[in-house]
C-alpha cells in the first residue's frame, strides 16, 4: 500500500454509509464488535452497501449459512481497466456486475459477497453479506468458485483485468483492508487466502493480482496480532495446481504414497490426514503453517528424492526457471535455487530451507 492510498483510505473511513443496519457509531468505526482473536487490530473499513449502489432485488432468496467461512477467494472481474476511480465509478461497476450475474449467468444476485473497485472502494455484492460480516457468525452462500468453495468461502471480485497489467495500489490497498476485516471477523487464518485459479481451471484473478495474494496473507497475519514475517500459503480439499503438487511430492517424501497430479481430491485429503496423524497434528486435512512445518524438508546438492522433484517442478512451472524434474539435486538445480533465492530477497545459498519453501509454494 502506498502512502497515498493509506491517507486516502483513512479519509474514506469516516465518510461512507456503512449499511442499512449500520448506525452512526458504526459509520465512524466506533463500537463495531471485533472477532475474538486475541490481539486483533483490523478496523472495519468503509463498505458501500448494496442499497447505496442501487442494487436490484434478488430474483430469489440467497442461502444463509449458519457457520463462519473458512477461507477467502480472490477474483478479477475481467472488466476494462480504463475506468474512473471515484465512488460513482465504483457504484457503476457493482451495478453492472450484478447485471452480468443475474441476466448473463441466470443467478439470483451478485455471485460474490464483496467487490473492490480500481479506486479502492469496497462494496457489498451479494445482499445480506454486510450484515453477515458485522455479525461474524454466519455468511451468505456465494456463487464464485464452484464446489466446495461456494459453501466454505467469501468471494471478492476486483474490478479490472490483471493477466498482464498490474493492479493499481488503490485497489490492492482496499483489498488488503477488506481481507483483514473478513479474516478478523470470521477468524480466518492468514494461510487461507486463495485465488480463483487455485480451485478451477481459469486465469482468474490474473497472474499479476495472483502474485499479490502473499501480501494479503502477510497483512492478515499482522491483523491477527502476530509479528510481521513470512507466512505459508494454504492448501486444502478442492484446490489444484503447483502448490498441490508440492504437497503431494512431500507426502511421498514422507512415505505416504500419493499420486502427483496437482489435484487435491479425496485421496490426497485422506493422505494429508494420515500424515497429520503420524505427526501428532489435528487431522483436518487442511495445510497450514503447522502441517507445512512438518511437511517441508531441507534439501541440498547431492540429495536424490521426491522432495527435490517438488522444488524442481516449482522452479519450472511457477517461477520461470526451467529445471529438469528428475529428483536429482545436482549443480544445475543448486544454481537455479540460488537464482530464485536471490530474486526473492533470500540468502542465495543454493540449498532449500523452510523460508525457501514458503516462497516457492506462495
Ligand atoms: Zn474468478
Amino acid at each position: 500500500m502506498s502512502e497515498n492510498s493509506i491517507s486516502r483510505r483513512s479519509l474514506m473511513r469516516g465518510g461512507i454509509v456503512v449499511g442499512a443496519a449500520g448506525t452512526v457509531a458504526a459509520a465512524t468505526g466506533v463500537g463495531i464488535s471485533m472477532a475474538e482473536t486475541p490481539g486483533t487490530t483490523a478496523k472495519a473499513p468503509a463498505i458501500i452497501d448494496a442499497a447505496a449502489w442501487n442494487a436490484r432485488k434478488p430474483s430469489s432468496a440467497s442461502e444463509k449459512l449458519n457457520s463462519q467461512p473458512h477461507y477467502i477467494v480472490v477474483h478479477h472481474m475481467a472488466s476494462t481497466n480504463d475506468v474512473g476511480e471515484d465512488e460513482a465509478a465504483a457504484k457503476d461497476i457493482a451495478y453492472r456486475v450484478q447485471g452480468w450475474h443475474m441476466d448473463g449467468n441466470g443467478w439470483n444476485d451478485s455471485g460474490q459477497q464483496f467487490s473492490v473497485s480500481r479506486g479502492g472502494h469496497i462494496m457489498e455484492g451479494r445482499q445480506g453479506s454486510l450484515d453477515a460480516i458485522k455479525d461474524g457468525g454466519y455468511f451468505m452462500r456465494g456463487i464464485h468458485a464452484g464446489k466446495p468453495a461456494n459453501s466454505e468461502s467469501i468471494g471478492i471480485e476486483n474490478e479490472g483485468t490483471y493477466s498482464e497489467v498490474e493492479p493499481p495500489e488503490t485497489l490492492v490497498g482496499g483489498l488488503t483492508e477488506l481481507v483483514c476485516y473478513i479474516a478478523t471477523q470470521y477468524n480466518i487464518p492468514a494461510a487461507q487466502v486463495y485465488g480463483h485459479r487455485d480451485f478451477m481451471n481459469t486465469d482468474c484473478p490474473g497472474t499479476q493480482l495472483y502474485m499479490r495474494i502473499q501480501e494479503l496473507r502477510t497483512a492478515i497475519n499482522v491483523a491477527h496480532g502476530n509479528e510481521e514475517g513470512p507466512v505459508w500459503a494454504g492448501s486444502r480439499l478442492g484446490t489444484r495446481g503447483e502448490r498441490v503438487k508440492s504437497v503431494q511430492y512431500l507426502l511421498n517424501q514422507h512415505k505416504v504414497t500419493t499420486e502427483v497430479d496437482g489435484s487435491f481430491g479425496e485421496l490426497t485429503d485422506a493422505n494429508v490426514k494420515k500424515f497429520q496423524g503420524d505427526k501428532g497434528l489435528v487431522q483436518d486435512g487442511i495445510i497450514g503453517p503447522k502441517t507445512w512445518a512438518k511437511l517441508n524438508v531441507e534439501l541440498k546438492q547431492g540429495d536424490k528424492n521426491d522432495a527435490v522433484k517438488g522444488v524442481q517442478s516449482q522452479l519450472s512451472t511457477n517461477h520461470g526457471i526451467p529445471t529438469t524434474v528428475d529428483g536429482d539435486f545436482g549443480p544445475t538445480t543448486k544454481k537455479n535455487v540460488a537464482a530464485f533465492q536471490e530474486a526473492r530477497g533470500l540468502k542465495a545459498t543454493g540449498a532449500v530451507n523452510a523460508a525457501t519453501w514458503q516462497l516457492l509454494v506462495a
